[in-house]
């Protein structure tokens, strides 16, 4: 795609409407292209076929669709299906289909790269690359819907980025992804992860649009905390807990805390108590993930034993917790290793 085109994908109805009336189209002609762009995913003018000829060579010279273009896909025995998308910019980000009994999610990345610098994660290894745009996240669920031609559910944010740290492009995303004109998916089945940036839970909980906020705890205390996020130099976790206790307040929803469990950091008996104290009281949910070892990170995960005596503990102190169920192990389907595997290999567009 040249880099000179609109992407379509990026703007909103209002915004594809005044569009068309900047090229001297009738308004409603923008509904139509909008449709066209972010519910029926068409990927060339020349599907759009209500629309005139002459509008579609109009397009065709200033605009692109703005899908993406799959640079590998790799299926798990589970079902799970990683995809690593080339953007225009030659650019590339990983998005992850997962089938489950209840319906078909997608997790998508709203960075390329990240700046977070989280000590056990792979995808800010190399630091940020660029923020995605609104319609690049969207065109990550529109290409999974595609290619696997499964009507998607739910969306995670769980992908590589931070979504805090870009949250002008994820909130519009949001916007285009609950539109009744889009894939008209209810922001309640939309999971945004963070890993701590206040003041934009704070954003968030203001815009009370009920998505589910995620919070990648991970430690008990701060001086943990700060060992392994550096976030939390900057937030403490009382400020953290302050902005989940607002979230909760102004949205009614229940906040997620996601806890990886690292081998001798953060796994103990003790530490799990500490977690349930430090929770007592919130609403909340919490999820262990025992840690996916990243090759090039030293940490390791625990024995199941020792997940299963910190979920224990944590609910005897009437924490609600599960274990969350790992998936699509055997493809590096997790934490940004897929970009990292593939952009290795000097061939791939992509590599910086
Ligand atoms: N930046 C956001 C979302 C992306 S990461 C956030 O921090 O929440 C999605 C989740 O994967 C986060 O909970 C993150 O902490 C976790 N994660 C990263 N690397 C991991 C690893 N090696 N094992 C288990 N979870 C990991």
């Amino acid at each position: 795609m040249n880099l000179d085109l609109i992407n379509l994908m990026d703007l909103n109805i209002a915004e594809t409407e005044q569009l068309m009336q900047d090229i001297g189209e009738p308004k409603y002609r923008g509904r139509q292209l909008f449709k066209w762009v972010h519910q029926k995913g068409a990927v060339q003018f020349g599907e759009m076929t209500d629309l005139p000829r002459s509008l579609r060579d109009k397009l065709q010279d200033s605009a692109a669709p703005g899908g993406l273009s799959v640079i590998t896909a790799k299926t798990s025995a589970d079902g799970t299906t990683k995809y690593l998308f080339g953007l225009a910019d030659g650019n590339a980000v990983e998005s992850v289909f997962l089938p489950h009994d209840y319906g078909c999610s997608v997790c998508v990345s709203s960075q390329v790269g990240c700046r977070m610098g989280c000590r056990f994660c792979a995808s800010t290894m190399e630091g940020l690359v660029r923020n995605l745009s609104a319609g690049e996240i969207y065109a990550q669920v529109m290409g999974i819907q595609a290619k696997t031609g499964s009507r998607i559910d739910s969306v995670v944010m769980m992908g590589s980025g931070e979504p805090m740290d870009n949250l002008d492009e994820v909130l519009k995303f949001i916007a285009l992804l609950t539109s009744p004109d889009g894939l008209n998916i209810g922001s309640r089945h939309l999971t945004m992860s963070t890993c701590g940036v206040v003041p934009g839970i704070l954003r968030l909980a203001e815009a009370n649009n009920q998505v589910t906020l995620s919070i990648s705890l991970h430690a008990p205390n701060d001086e943990i905390r700060d060992r392994i996020m550096p976030i939390n130099r900057k937030y403490s976790i009382a400020e953290l807990l302050r902005a989940c206790r607002d979230y909760v307040l102004k949205t009614n929803r229940r906040v997620t805390f996601e806890y990886a469990l690292i081998n001798g950091v953060n796994d103990s008996r003790e530490q799990a108590i500490e977690l349930g104290r430090l929770l007592k009281g919130l609403l909340c949910h919490v999820n262990l993930i025992p840690l996916n070892q990243v090759e090039e990170r030293a940490y390791k995960k625990p024995e199941p034993a020792r997940v299963k005596e910190f979920k224990a503990a944590l609910q005897a102190l009437g924490i609600p917790v599960t274990v969350r169920k790992e998936m699509g192990g055997d493809i590096d389907a997790a934490c940004g290793q897929l970009r990292r595997r593939v952009s290795g290999d000097q061939s791939v567009p992509g590599r910086r």
